[in-house]
């Protein structure tokens, strides 16, 4: 679909597009890219793929590169992004020199005569000392990094000297060790793209009945990624004391992003663990590759559930209550700067199972209360996690930077 900022006014006004012109207008000259490690699958290739257009469109010439990555090297930066995520986990010099050389490989396959690159994540982190810096870098971090493995973060501080900014997505996250700027920009979501425009119901019922998915019962759905954070054996387990209490089915819509080859492993144990209740047809999986039927999904499910044991910020959250739809999740990483609790949605001690299974068995006896937070929900999303906001928080710090 075609769009351009000026669609946007329908959602956040005149107002805000005018200042999204104005602060564009400051660096119509710039050039700048985005780069990290995939272009489908997980939240940041979800943010990249709205925001570089945004960007093109108001007239700030913006690229996106991927880094190109083999599965070797895509295992160890998981192991990177679970150990800075606080996980136990033996990082080796093999790992870190396979991390620099693929970094120092991918440097040879691109040029960069670019007024600012914008990193994302670990992965392509490095990179930063394959090229002579000529313009401003900065560092996108999407995860949790507040109690990272200390070797491993005492080592990625050593590269991070030289970026002029950090981007991290909570103030919780900011690092007193790690003397350059830091600033805290939440990510959002784009409220006209496929999978959260306003879909009416006929379509919503179409597609949950193309992916077969039984309308019989209330169901319970999670939407992420096969991740230990996401904790999908937490949520087998939560699903378990719900249907004790109320009749109900448990969808797990997950996809397996490029860069995380975890996924297949984390997806065939929660299948073993759930085999008796997939075999009733009580549990279901859905491959969520299509934007429309996460949409609808999102839409139809009497309750959303984000049961995280660590959460960057996680979009799916905003992504459900901009639809309105009741949420339970975690209180963890950025999911509290979404939920306030008992306003627009439950949040959860992530290892408090039966507490959860409460909060979600309340939302399917009592609907009205889902509708009240999702209404709810969907101001508080308005108000702050909109892409337009986030273009804005761009372009404040591009000038800063360039001009
Ligand atoms: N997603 C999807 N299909 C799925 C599972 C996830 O499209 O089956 C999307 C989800 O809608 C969201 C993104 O992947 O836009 C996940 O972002 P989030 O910040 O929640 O988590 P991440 O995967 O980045 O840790």
């Amino acid at each position: 679909m075609l769009r351009s900022i000026e669609n946007y006014i329908e959602v956040v006004g005149r107002e805000v597009v005018a200042d999204i012109h104005r602060k564009a207008s400051r660096i119509y000259d710039k050039h700048v890219f985005h780069l990290n490690s995939t272009f489908v699958g997980g939240g940041v290739a979800e943010i990249l793929s709205r925001l570089v257009p945004m960007m093109n469109d108001i007239g700030v010439d913006t690229g996106w590169r991927i880094l190109h990555g083999n599965h070797a090297f895509f295992e160890v930066t998981k192991k990177f992004h679970n150990a800075l995520q606080g996980q136990k986990t033996k990082i080796t010099e093999e790992d870190l020199r396979l991390y620099l050389e693929v970094n120092d490989e991918f440097s040879g396959y691109t040029h960069i005569d670019h007024d600012c690159v914008i990193v994302h994540d670990p992965q392509p982190m490095p990179l930063i000392r394959f090229f002579k810096k000529r313009q401003p870098w900065i560092w996108r971090c999407h995860i949790d990094i507040s109690d990272p493995s200390p070797e491993l973060w005492d080592f990625m501080k050593d590269y991070l000297l030289r970026y002029d900014v950090a981007i991290i997505s909570t103030e919780e996250y900011r690092k007193k060790d790690l003397p350059i700027e830091q600033r805290v920009i939440p990510p959002a979501i784009d409220p006209l793209s496929t999978k959260n425009r306003h879909i009416d119901e006929k379509t919503v019922a179409e597609h949950i009945a193309l992916a077969n998915i039984p309308t019989d019962k209330p169901l319970i759905t999670q939407v992420s990624r096969m991740d230990p954070w996401k904790d999908p054996e937490g949520v087998l387990d939560v699903y378990e004391r719900v249907r004790k209490r109320v009749d109900c089915r448990l969808l797990f819509c997950y996809e397996l992003a490029a860069d995380d080859p975890e996924g297949v492993r984390i997806y065939q144990k929660v299948h073993r663990k759930a085999h008796e209740l997939i075999k009733r047809g009580d549990v279901i999986f859905v491959v969520g590759n299509n934007d429309l039927l996460v949409n609808s999904i999102q839409r139809f499910s009497n309750v959303i559930l984000q049961k995280s044991t660590r959460e960057g910020f996680g979009l799916t959250v905003a992504e459900s209550l901009w639809k309105g739809a009741p949420v339970v999740a975690s209180a963890v990483g950025g999911i509290p700067s979404q939920i306030t609790d008992g306003h627009n949605g439950f949040l959860v001690d992530p290892t408090d199972y039966d507490g959860c299974a409460d909060r979600v068995v309340e939302l399917l006896k009592h609907p009205k209360l889902g509708k009240k937070l999702g209404s709810n929900g969907r101001e508080s999303v308005r108000e702050r996690f909109l892409v337009t906001r986030l273009l804005g928080d761009y372009l404040d710090l591009l000038i800063d930077l360039l001009r």
